[in-house]
């Protein structure tokens, strides 16, 4: 009998590329390709590219050129490259990368297993970089969602922003909202396999609106959804944060009291120049609605340090912001400019040296607050939905509120709610004692 042939994926990025990934794996498997452990072990590979920061695209650029080696050590080897570098770079990548078979943007994933074939019935490369196909095309039965207990389900592609930093809104092309019945469908079908929590993507996923229903309206749609336990969504953007979204956060059950709102700078001038849409006040004045609606509520953030021009004054009022806001998680990144942004034509002028200290003090400020923070959570009970081994009898999960807790018990818990108390807590993560499984 012939042997099944093989694929590897290897994902640089978010949560919406995991996601990509997630359909492209489940789609080459509904074909009668095997998952490989690795890229030495695959018929076929497949990169799935991050565009956002130089640093994403490095390491791309690095795995291809493995790729390289491999394929002249084993020439029936099939190379694909899919996602925002291969949408940003189009048909140009192939000059400097002729070994690559297969090259897909960010809306025609779908097409891979059929230029897979077309590739070796050609032997040329086979491309398709068509923006305007339906990124929504995969169908949800074939997804091999990677986490047991969470499924990503896309309620928009694309992004409306003209952020001066951003590169996404070129790789990812305008919003496309989804009809709220075919999310509505999709949570369903991932429920009724086994999944009890969903998160909600988009890249400005509460900027959502389709006719008459919009962001508040989906959760709500969504949250009614019988066997669904948690629901959770990603990434919000402060300017469509309002009253309505707030109460859908604090009156909707399944709805996670968890939210992470990207600030990027303390500074109102660097915020005016990354065309953020708010002033410092503004994000604050929001951060004050959401936590006087939402008691409890945990917030996590994104920064950019290093911006063009940021002054050491400047670079302070972000440091500012995290202590007054107090974040239970945090994101920075250095200022890495992109091709075709805006902010390109600014001067990069905060050295790289510079950039990295700056990074650095928000991080250990960060890590210092998240450790007082989970240290004030010790003794609390927690439900946690374990949905991973860590290794002989432990195993971890998330709390509503998004925090990992670590565990004694067997994998046989894996995909369950359970009672925990904790006992312990680390900056990143609590340490907790099985108190009774939940159901
Ligand atoms: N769409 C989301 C938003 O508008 O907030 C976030 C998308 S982006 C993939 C995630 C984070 O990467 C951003 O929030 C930002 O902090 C960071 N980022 C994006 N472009 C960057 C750049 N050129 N340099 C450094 N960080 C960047």
């Amino acid at each position: 009998m012939k042997e099944k042939k093989t694929f590897y994926i290897q994902t640089f990025g978010c949560q919406m590329n995991v996601n990509d990934s997630e359909r492209v794996a489940g789609l080459l498997q509904s074909r009668g390709l095997q998952a490989a452990q690795a890229a030495a072990d695959a018929d076929f590979v497949f990169l799935n590219t991050c565009a956002v920061r130089e640093k994403a695209a490095a390491k791309f650029r690095h795995s291809l050129g493995r790729l390289r080696r491999l394929k002249s050590e084993r020439p029936g080897l099939r190379i694909g490259v899919g996602g925002c570098v291969a949408q940003l770079e189009g048909e140009a990548l192939l000059e400097r990368a002729k070994h690559v078979d297969v090259l897909v943007g960010t809306h025609t994933l779908h097409r891979v297993p059929d230029l897979i074939e077309e590739a070796g019935a050609t032997g040329k490369v086979a491309v398709d970089l068509d923006r305007k196909a339906d990124a929504f095309a995969i169908p949800e039965a074939v997804v091999a969602h990677g986490n047991p207990v969470r499924a990503f389900v896309t309620a928009m592609e694309g992004c409306n922003h003209v952020c001066s930093f951003c590169v996404v809104p070129r790789t990812r092309g305008p919003e496309v909202n989804r009809p709220p019945d075919d999310i509505v469908r999709e949570v369903r079908a991932v429920v009724a396999r086994g999944f009890t929590e969903v998160m909600l993507l988009g890249q400005t996923v509460n900027a959502y609106r389709h006719g008459d229903v919009d962001f508040a309206g989906l959760l709500a749609l969504v949250d009614g959804i019988e066997g669904l336990r948690r629901l959770r969504f990603t990434t919000s953007h402060p300017e469509h944060v309002g009253p309505r979204m707030a109460d859908a956060l604090r009156e909707l059950p399944r709805v996670c009291p968890y939210l992470h709102l990207p600030f990027q700078s303390g500074s109102d001038r660097v915020l005016a120049s990354m065309r953020r849409g708010y002033t410092r006040q503004q994000y604050l004045d929001t951060i004050a609605l959401l936590r006087d609606r939402v008691v409890g509520l945990a917030l996590s953030t994104d920064v950019i340090v290093g911006y063009p021009g940021e002054t050491e004054a400047e670079f302070e009022e972000t440091l500012r912001v995290l202590e007054g806001v107090g974040f239970d998680g945090l994101f920075a990144f250095t200022y890495s400019p992109r091709p075709g942004t805006a902010a390109l034509r600014l001067p990069d002028d905060v050295p790289e040296e510079e950039k990295r200290r700056r990074l650095h003090v928000v991080n250990a400020h960060q890590q210092q607050w998240q450790r007082r923070r989970h240290e004030a959570c010790i003794g609390r009970v927690e439900e946690v939905l374990v949905e991973s081994v860590d290794g002989e009898g432990r195993v971890s999960g998330r709390t509503p509120h998004f925090r990992i807790v670590h565990l004694d018990g067997s994998p046989a818990l894996v995909g369950h709610a359970v009672t925990v108390e904790i006992t312990g807590a680390g900056p990143n993560a609590l340490r907790g004692r099985l108190a009774q499984p939940i159901h």
